[in-house]
């Protein structure tokens, strides 16, 4: 390899030039970066993958080689293992070293990396940023203002009524937004983030929004700094119990693709939505690179698409569902964004549906049991080989047993030429594991699957 890691142009066996060669690193060590790893690997032009700090999981089905010394927080050590061992692609799978700028200091050091600088990640990082960014750019979104007194928060919140939403500005793990259905659920909100530091500094500011009633649907598109490039569509289930209920989670399971996502819908998300904040953000001397996901609502009043939010990484557990679909070379799209240069690159998915069944650690999200033993995972991907186990958080003990090492443990993953075949293939797979500490939702698919059937 180069010492800029990407290796020159070579010819494959009949004489044609074949594209640039590259090692990759992932950053991050759930379910999202294994399939990051695998779908890597799997890169025709992908000379070896690495990932830091990954998990024992990622390591042992020789997805990458991982690193769990090398310290993520540490921009010029990262700097440091990628010019010693030729990576040239990092990909940063979570959005905490995004926000930190890592992606600006790799980026600075000479090495292509997809993922947003810290200052473009705040279309995550900020939803007061966001939302300025919407109102400039004329993107629709909920009408809203933003506090930092709780009693002016109150007054407004008593001007408009309820329901109304309730959300802190910064980052606080999904958890940062209240939906009120009463003027004191609304106050008692604003009082936890205001005045309680429910959220710490994410919850200094409290942004008040309209609510809007309809369908919800995620939206993905790879982003080079100027041009955007949508994915496939892709649905996950937030909350922990059948039926949608209980507490919100990372996310139980997800399917692709997602029905509720029309192609007359995507199209007019990518005009109304990605390409003008694409746009806005560079005129704004702030490039984005990397995945943009918006949270959208589709108005049940006007069937609209109006966003609710932007991720700036691929979504976790729907990342797992798309790459096991994607058939293009990842590693050659993401350098193609790193580039600039999206606008040459096509994608090639697998036709037919992908689910995934994430198993969880039993009393996820809340406290739960760590070291629990996992068996049968070899026997799980033996059901077809369209199955494929990917691994959010585990570890090996003493003994060699794979054991849970976090709240979402497994994403257990089958392709179909339906839902149906994939959901039957995914939960065959999960009944084949034999974890007594885990659980997982038995009805992932449930409202694309019932809107299929109606047709
Ligand atoms: P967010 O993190 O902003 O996507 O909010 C988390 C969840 O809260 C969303 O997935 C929606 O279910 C709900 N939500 C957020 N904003 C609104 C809104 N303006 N109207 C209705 N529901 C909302």
């Amino acid at each position: 390899n180069g010492v800029l890691g990407v290796s020159a142009s070579s010819s494959n066996e009949n004489g044609n030039a074949t594209e640039d060669r590259v090692s990759a690193l992932v950053i991050g060590g759930g379910g999202r970066e294994h399939a990051l790893c695998y779908a890597l690997q799997r890169s025709p032009s992908c000379d070896a993958v690495f990932c830091a700090p990954g998990n024992a999981g990622i390591s042992s089905s020789g997805s990458a080689t991982c690193l769990p010394e090398l310290d993520i927080s540490d921009s010029s050590a990262v700097a440091f293992f990628c010019r010693e061992w030729g990576v040239g692609l990092v990909v940063i799978g979570p959005e905490a070293p995004l926000v930190a700028g890592l992606a600006n200091d790799l980026v600075k050091a000479g090495i292509p990396t997809f993922g947003p600088s810290a200052e473009a990640a705040a279309l995550e990082g900020s939803k007061d940023f966001m939302k300025k960014l919407c109102d400039k750019y004329g993107i629709p979104t909920a009408k809203y203002q933003t506090f930092t007194e709780a009693s002016d928060a109150k007054s407004y919140i008593k001007e408009q009524g309820v329901p109304i939403v309730v959300k802190a500005d910064g980052l606080a793990a999904g958890k940062g937004v209240v939906v009120a259905l009463t003027l004191e659920e609304a106050y008692e909100a604003v009082d936890s983030m205001l005045l309680g530091g429910a959220f710490g500094s994410a919850g200094s500011r409290v942004i008040i929004e309209e609510f809007l009633e309809g369908e919800e649907a995620s939206f993905f598109a790879l982003v080079d700094g100027e041009n955007a490039l949508p994915l496939e569509s892709a649905q996950d289930h937030k909350r922990v119990g059948d039926g949608d209920t209980g507490p919100n989670t990372g996310g139980m399971g997800a399917y692709s693709p997602a029905p509720i996502l029309t192609s007359e819908l995507q199209s007019l998300a990518m005009d109304s939505i990605i390409l003008p904040t694409v746009k806005g953000m560079a005129a704004e001397g702030c490039r984005f690179v990397g995945v943009l996901y918006a949270g959208l609502m589709i108005e049940k009043k006007t069937g609209l698409p109006k966003l609710l939010e932007y991720n700036v990484r691929f979504g976790d557990p729907e990342c797992q569902v798309l790459m096991v679909r994607l058939e293009s070379d990842l590693a050659q799209v993401l350098l193609a964004a790193c580039r600039g240069e999206l606008p040459s690159v096509s994608l090639k998915w697998a036709p037919g549906s992908a689910m995934v069944v994430v198993m969880a650690s039993r009393g996820y999200p809340g406290t739960y049991e760590k070291g629990t033993i996992i068996k049968n995972l070899d026997d799980a991907e033996q059901v077809s080989p369209s199955v494929k186990v990917f691994h959010a958080g585990t570890a090996l003990d003493a003994d060699g047993n794979f054991v849970a090492a976090g709240g979402r443990v497994l994403g257990v993953t089958a392709k179909g030429e339906t839902l149906e075949e994939a959901r039957e293939r995914a939960y065959d797979a999960v009944g084949v594991i034999s974890w007594p500490g885990g659980f997982y939702r038995r009805d992932i698919g449930w409202r694309a699957l019932r809107q299929h059937v109606s047709k």
